[in-house]
């Protein structure tokens, strides 16, 4: 099935993780997935451009996967189909003190584009209930108890679903994509970034770590998931061992959406159009 469809959660009914496949069924032929992303990739920059013009809507896409899911791929061919003017690229590391002094949505909120334009972020505020979750990171926040106690992940999702909301009614359209890659080919491309040394510089020993808490990472991705997804901000659960295929349905996702938003060139006013044919004429009269 490579029906993008299949891997839209618009939170009408709860999902489960494990029924979402990794990786495309046989049938798949990579050629022809191949070609229609490339097709994608040049509608996304023709719709870019248009986006731009127009300047009244803003897209922003979220990436989430456990380590070596092919976030920074992805990104990277998202990316050459678009014009670096318009998009930003974040990538949200371990917070800093600065930033664990505000609101945990502080340096989302900050970092959101001016509506024309577009932002991807590598990480999101969404490791304010994964990370944060499956380490209690919370306890040892610098917050009134009041804030630290009872369901602070539950409130959490609250506040994310109502800043999308929010931002939805502001002008922006937020999309989440969660790279879905199984365990097998995470210990896999683990492996790989340990024998290649050019890719010795990818992998860090925490990652190793991370990966033993994988079960509750699934549990954490799928409440999140669950309780966040709506049809205005949907998530998308993408495969993701095959790399060609999680790049396929990201640019299906990312065209929908801007068929959604129907970008148009602006059409000037009379007034404005008449002096363009003025300037016209002066250029045309040029001695
Ligand atoms: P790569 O490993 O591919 O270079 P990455 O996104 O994993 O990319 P790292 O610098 O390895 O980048 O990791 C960033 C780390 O920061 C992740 O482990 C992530 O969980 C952590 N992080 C991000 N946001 C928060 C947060 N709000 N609280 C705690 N940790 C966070
Ligand atoms: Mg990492």
């Amino acid at each position: 099935m490579n029906d993008l469809k299949s891997y839209v959660v618009k939170g009408d009914s709860k999902i489960k993780l494990k029924s979402f496949a990794t990786k495309p069924a046989d049938d798949v032929n990579k050629e022809k997935i191949i070609k229609k992303t490339n097709a994608n990739l040049e509608r996304m920059e023709a719709f870019q451009d248009r986006l731009y013009s127009e300047g009244k809507e803003g897209l922003v896409l979220i990436f989430q996967a456990m380590d070596a899911a092919g976030k920074d791929s992805t990104i990277k061919n998202v990316m050459s189909g678009l014009n670096p003017q318009g998009i930003d690229v974040f990538s949200f590391k371990q917070p800093g003190l600065e930033e664990l002094s505000h609101d945990f949505l502080w340096r989302a909120s900050k970092n959101f584009p001016i509506r024309g334009k577009m932002a991807i972020f590598n990480r999101s505020y969404y490791e304010d209930v994964l990370v944060v979750r499956v380490h209690k990171l919370y306890e040892n926040f610098k917050m009134p108890e009041r804030c630290k106690h009872g369901d602070i992940i539950g409130k959490r999702y609250e506040d994310i679903k109502n800043f999308e909301r929010y931002q939805y009614n502001n002008g922006y359209r937020i999309l989440k994509f969660f790279l879905n890659v199984s365990k097998e080919e995470q210990k896999k491309r683990f492996l790989e970034r340990i024998d290649l040394k050019i890719k010795n510089w990818k992998f860090s020993e925490s990652d190793v770590k991370e990966r033993a808490y994988w079960n509750e990472y699934m549990k954490a991705y799928e409440d999140a998931i669950n309780a966040t997804a709506t049809k205005n901000s949907p998530w998308y659960v993408i495969p993701a061992d095959k790399k060609w295929y999680t790049r396929y349905l990201v640019s299906e996702a990312i065209v929908d959406v801007f068929k959604k938003i129907a970008p148009q060139y602006p059409v000037l006013p009379q007034a404005a159009q008449d002096n363009l044919q003025k300037d016209k004429e002066l250029l045309l009269n040029e001695q």
